[in-house]
């Protein structure tokens, strides 16, 4: 795969998918910054891990979903590089309850946390890379914006509202170089997902029909492709990444 741009910024690197996006990003070539809310030591580790394989790596802790601290994170990332070529909005959480003991403040969190920071992220990144006619970015939502999911109102919200907006900020960004497009991971190994007890995950892998969870780096290779000159004609696009679980 080919890359015109240089860096990337991938919220929520510091551990499962993320780190699997910025491992992988690294190992074509291109400068990563590894963006983690609280696991820093873990940040830090993997920017250890990528320079040891002779990769370019930068640690940039902030909360996605903090409006200034995103802004002034890009900012830094222009200051120090010249540029932002490609972002991953990958940050996300979890709050699982059944709708009817969901509170308001359970819903919102969950939005602000996965949806907002990635309108922040998408506008941030159409600003700066419109100045250059050049950039893609890559919105991991979720296999339960296509399906729903119980016990996930908050979570399929705000993984549904990222395809429509990816859409969007898709035909706004066309006009000026900028792509955007999502991936819907299915059931990934991480530690979103080993919090599942096991006769959950029995009952998930029944439904799969590659029968198995994905790996991270299965995420982290179509992000690679989506980002790469080989997508140039592709934007505005959902990419599933679920062993055929949803078609
Ligand atoms: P994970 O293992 O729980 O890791 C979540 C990452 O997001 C961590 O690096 C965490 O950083 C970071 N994060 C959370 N809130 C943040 C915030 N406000 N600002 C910055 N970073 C924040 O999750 P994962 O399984 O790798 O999931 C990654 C993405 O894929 C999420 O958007 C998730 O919804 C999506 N996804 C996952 C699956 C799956 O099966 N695993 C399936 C579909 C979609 P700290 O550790 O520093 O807090």
């Amino acid at each position: 795969m080919t890359f015109s741009g240089k860096n990337v910024l991938i919220t929520g690197a510091s551990r499962g998918i993320g780190a699997d996006i910025a491992r992988v990003l690294a190992a074509y070539g291109l400068k990563v910054w590894i963006n983690y809310k609280s696991s820093a030591a873990k940040a830090d580790e993997l920017k250890a891990e990528i320079e040891e394989k002779g990769g370019l790596a930068a640690v940039i802790g902030f909360d996605a979903s903090d409006e200034k601290a995103f802004v002034d994170a890009v900012k830094t990332i222009i200051e120090s590089d010249g540029e932002l070529s490609y972002l991953v909005n990958n940050a996300g959480i979890t709050n699982d309850k059944l709708a009817i003991r969901m509170k308001v403040e359970d819903f919102e969190n969950v939005i602000r946390a996965n949806l907002t920071s990635a309108f922040i992220g998408c506008r941030e990144a159409l600003k700066v890379m419109s100045k250059k006619r050049f950039g893609s970015v890559v919105n991991i939502s979720s296999i339960v914006a296509e399906t729903g999911n119980a016990g996930q109102v908050n979570y399929s919200a705000s993984k549904g509202g990222m395809l429509s907006m990816t859409k969007s900020f898709a035909l706004e960004g066309a006009p000026r170089g900028v792509r955007f497009n999502a991936i819907t991971p299915g059931f990934i190994q991480t530690d979103m997902t080993e919090e599942l007890k096991d006769e959950i995950k029995e009952a998930y892998i029944s439904k799969i029909p590659l029968k198995r969870f994905g790996k991270p780096e299965e995420v982290a290779q179509t992000v690679a492709f989506l980002l790469s000159d080989g997508a140039n004609y592709i934007t505005g696009e959902t990419i599933k990444v679920n062993g055929g679980m949803y078609m």
